[in-house]
């Protein structure tokens, strides 16, 4: 494959005791390509993403990221950290250290994941959290934070990581309805940027206007995958047909 600077995934297979959660999973994704996973639900999705960044163990599969590539199943510690350095994952409960501020839960992932120093980590942290609209937010802790703004730390510590690939889980599906805006706003913001994205969400109407391409996932398989428009208004297969109407 000529895809040097993009990410691919191959084989990847994982299963929870007896059931198979993903079924030899093989994906490309093109530097700077926005893609967008849709399914219904217990179907693989965040198990997928948690995959690519061993937070969840695969069972088979190579994940290559860059000139990375990493025999997932076997990966030792210091290759899932070279791993976990070239990808970000925005989670849906945005997973953000509750005895820790806004801009101490940004430093903390530049000290552990890129290993830098404090105070380089406080200025970058300071940067992200300009331009996120949060800097006056740095020192509240996120009891103190909309959900909408929590989500904004999650996404900017996942920004300030520059990695090759940010992985998004349903990063609005957590938050009231009135905070949703701000955090697809952002997203947007880090599209223009570039910034090669995996994002999986049930806003469609979002997921039609961002991706490049958009996969269906059901069962633990990949059933489709096309352009937005293919997809959401032209599926070739009835489970993504049937999924589409409950959602649409
Ligand atoms: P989705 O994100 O598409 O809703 P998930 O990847 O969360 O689906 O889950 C897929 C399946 O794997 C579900 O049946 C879920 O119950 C199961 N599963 C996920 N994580 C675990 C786990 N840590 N232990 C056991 N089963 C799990
Ligand atoms: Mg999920």
């Amino acid at each position: 494959m000529s895809n040097t600077k993009g990410i691919s995934i191959s084989g990847l297979s994982k299963s929870f005791g007896e059931s198979a959660v993903l079924r030899d999973i093989s994906l490309e994704i093109q530097p700077g390509e926005r893609v967008v996973i849709i399914g219904p639900s217990g179907t693989g999705k965040s198990t997928l993403l948690r995959c690519l960044n061993c937070l969840d163990r695969p069972d088979r599969g190579v994940i290559r990221v860059g000139d990375l590539s990493v025999d997932a199943a076997n990966a030792s510690r210091a290759e899932i950290l070279a791993l976990r350095r070239r990808t970000s994952f925005v989670f849906q409960n945005y997973a953000l250290f509750a005895n820790k501020t806004a801009l101490q839960n940004i430093t903390q992932a530049l000290i552990t994941v890129k290993g830098m120093p404090k105070s380089a980590a406080d200025a970058r942290a300071r940067t992200i959290l300009q331009d996120t609209g949060l800097l006056d937010k740095a020192d509240a802790y996120p009891a103190a934070l909309s959900g909408g703004q929590q989500q904004r730390v999650g996404i900017g510590r996942a920004m300030a990581l520059d990695a090759d690939l940010m992985l998004f889980d349903e990063p609005t599906s957590a938050l009231d309805p009135e905070w949703v805006g701000e955090v697809l706003d952002l997203m947007r913001r880090v599209a223009e940027q570039g910034q090669t994205m995996l994002i999986v969400t049930h806003e469609m109407q979002f997921a039609r206007e961002i991706a490049d391409r958009i996969i269906f996932m059901s069962g633990g398989d990949v059933i489709e995958q096309g352009p937005p428009d293919q997809i959401l208004s032209d599926p070739q297969d009835p489970r993504t047909r049937a999924f589409l109407r409950r959602v649409q």
